[in-house]
C-alpha cells in the first residue's frame, strides 16, 4: 500500500519488499504454476543480497486480501515454505483475512499445506463485532521468549469484554459448524457464481477460496490488456453495485467479494445479479 508509506517516514528501514504472486498482471508469457516458482525465489536472491543471516522473517497473507484478493498460483507457498526452512527464516502468515473459516479451513495457510512460525490474527477472531486482536506464535518462537519473559503491552492487551466476545464467536463458529459450511456447502455455491462471470466480456479472470473472492477486469481478455485507468473502472463498478443494494470493494481494476460466512444462497444469487448488471453495464461504457 504504497500510498500509505508516502504519506509518512515509510517504508520503515530495514523492510525489504519482493514482488508479488500476482500472475494476471506481472506473469507475462509464463504459466501461473511457472510464475509461481519464479517470484517466489525472489525471496531466495533478495536472501542471497541481503545475506540470511540478517533477516529474522518473511511476512505474506496466504492470499492477498485489501491488495485485491490475490490467489497465489499452487506453487508459491510450497516454494516459500522450502526456502524459508533451508534458510532458517521465520514464516509469519498474516491471517488477519484469511482466518477463521473465510477460506474453509480455520487459517488460511491450511488451505495451501504449510506451516508458519507465527501468525497475526484480527477481523474474524471476533466477526468484528469487537476491536481483538493477536499474534499466535509458535511453540518453537515462544519456547525461546519465555526463557526470560514475553515481553509486551498494550492499553487494552487482554481487555475482557473483547476477549469474551472473541471467545464467544468462536463458539458459535464451532457450533455453527460454520467453517465446514464455507468449506463444503455456501463456499462452492458461491465460486459457482462467481467462476460464471469468466465468460463476461469485461472479466480476465476469477479467483474464490471459500468466502473470499477476486475478479479481475481487463479492456482485452484474450492478450490480459488492462485499462489505463483501473482505479477509475474499478470504482464505476463498485458505485453501480451499490446503488443497487451490494456492498462490493475494488481494488484497482479488482473487485472484491469477502461476505459473512452465514451468507444464503438467495444472498448469493442476489449478488451474482447486482454485479452481473453492474459489469454489463460496465462493459457498455467502457469498452
Ligand atoms: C486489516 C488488516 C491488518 C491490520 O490489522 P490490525 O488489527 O488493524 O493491526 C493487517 N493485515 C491484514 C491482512 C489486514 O487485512
Amino acid at each position: 500500500m504504497k500510498y500509505m508509506h508516502e504519506q509518512g517516514s515509510l517504508p520503515i528501514e530495514k523492510i525489504h519488499h519482493i514482488g508479488q504472486p500476482y500472475w494476471y498482471a506481472e506473469g507475462g508469457e509464463l504459466t501461473p504454476e511457472e510464475f509461481g516458482v519464479t517470484v517466489a525465489r525472489e525471496l531466495e536472491a533478495k536472501l542471497d543480497e541481503l545475506g540470511a543471516e540478517n533477516v529474522a522473517a518473511f511476512v505474506a497473507e496466504p492470499i492477498q486480501g485489501a491488495g485485491g484478493v490475490i490467489v497465489p498460483p499452487s506453487t508459491y507457498w510450497p516454494e516459500i515454505a522450502r526456502i524459508c526452512k533451508e534458510r532458517d527464516i521465520l514464516l509469519v502468515a498474516d491471517e488477519v483475512i484469511c482466518g477463521f473459516g473465510r477460506t474453509g479451513r480455520w487459517f488460511g495457510h491450511q488451505h495451501f499445506g504449510f506451516e508458519p512460525d507465527m501468525a497475526p490474527v484480527a477481523k474474524g477472531l471476533s466477526s468484528g463485532y469487537l476491536p481483538v486482536g493477536g499474534v499466535l506464535v509458535s511453540d518453537r518462537v515462544a519456547n525461546v521468549i519465555m526463557q526470560t519473559d514475553f515481553n509486551h503491552g498494550y492499553t487494552y492487551s487482554g481487555h475482557p469484554v473483547c476477549a469474551v466476545a472473541a471467545l464467544e464467536n468462536l463458539r458459535i463458529i464451532e457450533e455453527e459448524k460454520l467453517v465446514e459450511r464455507v468449506r463444503d456447502d455456501i463456499g462452492p455455491y458461491f465460486a459457482k457464481a462467481w467462476h460464471a462471470f469468466t465468460d463476461h466480456d469485461l472479466v480476465g479472470e476469477t479467483q474464490a477460496v471459500g468466502l473470499m473472492a477476486g475478479l479481475q477486469m481487463a479492456k482485452d481478455k484474450k492478450t490480459r490488456e488492462r485499462f489505463e485507468k483501473p482505479d477509475a473502472i474499478g470504482t464505476w463498478v463498485r458505485n453501480h453495485c451499490v446503488e443497487n443494494g451490494l456492498i462490493l470493494r475494488a481494488t484497482g481494476d479488482r473487485m472484491l467479494a469477502s461476505p459473512p460466512l452465514i451468507i444464503t444462497e438467495e444472498e448469493v444469487d442476489f449478488m451474482a445479479k447486482t454485479l452481473k448488471n453492474a459489469l454489463d453495464a460496465a462493459w457498455r461504457e467502457w469498452r
